[in-house]
């Protein structure tokens, strides 16, 4: 499952590059392009769906494979033992500008509390 005009869809395809850290078969792994932290890594499902909500209510066990990749990211990152935040977007107040399901993994330097 795939939309024609999605950003995230598109790098799945390997039609827009970007700089891949991690891979499975269900899921795909890659830096954000205008990163906030030390580290700050998308992780999104292969497949499309729009948000978090969507892709729970899905039902097939895609969700738990984004969080399970989000936490081998930030191992990979070296930043699961110091903590890191896992925020999934959702809605455009709470600042989603892609329609497709991407965790931001975010960590490697303090991160503040209430978030902006
Ligand atoms: P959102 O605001 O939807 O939660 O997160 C979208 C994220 O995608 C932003 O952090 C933004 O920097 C990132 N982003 C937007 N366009 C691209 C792109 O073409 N490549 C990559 N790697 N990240 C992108
Ligand atoms: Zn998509």
């Amino acid at each position: 499952m795939s939309e024609a005009d999605c950003l995230f869809c598109k790098i799945v395809a390997g039609e827009i590059p970007a700089k891949i850290v991690h891979e499975t078969d269900r899921t795909l792994a890659f830096r954000d392009v205008n990163p906030q932290a030390p580290t700050h890594v998308l992780v999104v499902p292969k497949e499309h769906y729009p948000d978090a909500a969507a892709l729970a209510a899905a039902d097939h066990g895609l969700a738990d494979d984004v969080i399970k990749a989000a936490h081998a990211v930030a191992e990979q990152e070296g930043v699961a033992a110091s903590g890191y935040r896992l925020v999934f977007n959702t809605g455009a107040e709470a600042g989603q500008t892609v329609f497709h399901v991407h965790g931001h993994v975010l960590g490697g330097r303090g991160l503040t509390w209430p978030p902006g």
